[in-house]
């Protein structure tokens, strides 16, 4: 016994940035699925109906024979970023926990009543962004207990996470990630940049505003980042599509990240340089109506550069919209829809 406990202590040693639970031996709970070590099992973590409709969110745990850190890993927080989904399915037939040092959580859907029901950006049942309310609640709407299930059963379990997002239904968007450093802890801050490359991204938009105060945590990431857990927000893929680039973009950033954080076998490979884009702005539309981009995804343009226009829904009327400075569209709107205050596009520069 007390050799086995030395070995693990100095597989601790050996393991890098990786943070060793002392519990490695014990089961991993999430939800109502119990993984011990060497195992993987799948099932839900139930949402119970409250003010209104319940929901499952289906998860697997695949806890690794070797000891190693917990990571989290959430597809499908925007139901229709299926990208990240998809790809899930694939990292959960490729985990063999025999290969595996630590545990990984994969949130197959975060958020079942949007993926179901087809919506970009809110919930169908209470129309709320559940990357925008967490850490959630107990006793709120359907999106507000998701956040406090993934809360309590995920992030709380984890020691890294990663937020898999993609251009929603309707956006058409170029790979790139959310760096978020919030000036409380270095350590977080910089193995959140160091995440970022070993996913493979080389392009990072810098974003230091986001809030400091758990009760209003918002966002996904920023919940486990309050907590003291290094986690990142990846984007790769767009419009809704099962683009097999993008597929495969998400589960050879899980895997670099697991090579990086010596929980699988393999060298991990960086990017030799990266963009960092530190000035960025949400494009929103000044009214309802239809939209026509005039930009690619990815596309260069220069300050006043046409980014596209906007008719009312009779096709009268041109609202012209420019680019507010130079810069790279990290995504566009792409189909026509439009409500005053939604996103048109989004732009980024290195300054
Ligand atoms: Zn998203």
């Amino acid at each position: 016994m007390a050799r086995a406990a030395l070995a693990l202590s100095l597989l601790a040693l050996l393991a890098g940035p990786a943070q060793v639970r002392s519990q490695a031996a014990a089961p991993l709970i999430v939800g109502a699925v119990t993984a011990v070590p060497g195992r993987s099992a799948s099932g839900y973590i139930e949402v119970p109906a409250g003010v209104d409709s319940g929901t499952r969110i289906p998860v697997t745990v695949v806890h690794g024979a070797r000891s190693g850190p917990v990571l989290a890993l959430i597809a499908g927080t925007h139901g229709a970023e299926v990208q990240a989904v998809l790809a899930l399915q694939r990292v959960r037939r490729e985990l063999d926990p025999a290969r595996l040092s630590g545990a990984v959580v994969l949130v197959h859907v975060a958020n079942p009543p949007s993926f179901y029901g087809r919506t970009v950006y809110y919930s169908p049942v209470d129309g709320k962004n559940l990357n925008r309310v967490y850490p959630g609640r107990a006793d709120g709407t359907v999106s507000e207990r998701i956040a406090w299930a993934i809360t309590r059963e995920v992030i709380e379990k984890a020691d890294y996470l990663v937020d898999l997002h993609a251009g929603d239904g309707n956006e058409s968007l170029r790979p790139y990630a959310y760096w978020t450093p919030l000036g409380r802890d270095a350590r977080v801050d910089s193995l959140q940049r160091e995440m970022i490359l070993a996913f493979g991204h080389d392009l990072i938009v810098v974003d230091t505003t986001r809030p400091r105060d758990f009760a209003s945590s918002v966002y996904t990431t920023n919940t486990a980042l309050l907590l003291g857990k290094p986690a990142i927000t990846t984007e790769n893929g767009y419009l809704g599509e099962p683009a097999e680039a993008m597929i495969r973009r998400n589960v050879d950033g899980v895997f670099g990240l697991m090579r990086w954080l010596r929980m699988w076998p393999g060298e991990a490979r960086l990017p030799r340089s990266a963009t960092y884009l530190r000035r960025f702005e949400v494009l929103r539309s000044p009214l309802t109506g239809t939209w026509l981009p005039a930009v690619e995804r990815g596309q260069a343009v220069a300050a006043g550069a046409l980014i596209g226009h906007l008719t009312d829904v009779f096709g009268d009327g041109r609202t012209e919209v420019r680019a507010p400075f130079a810069g790279q569209v990290l995504y566009v709107v792409a189909t026509p829809p439009m409500s005053r205050g939604e996103p048109l596009a989004m732009l980024g520069a290195e300054r």
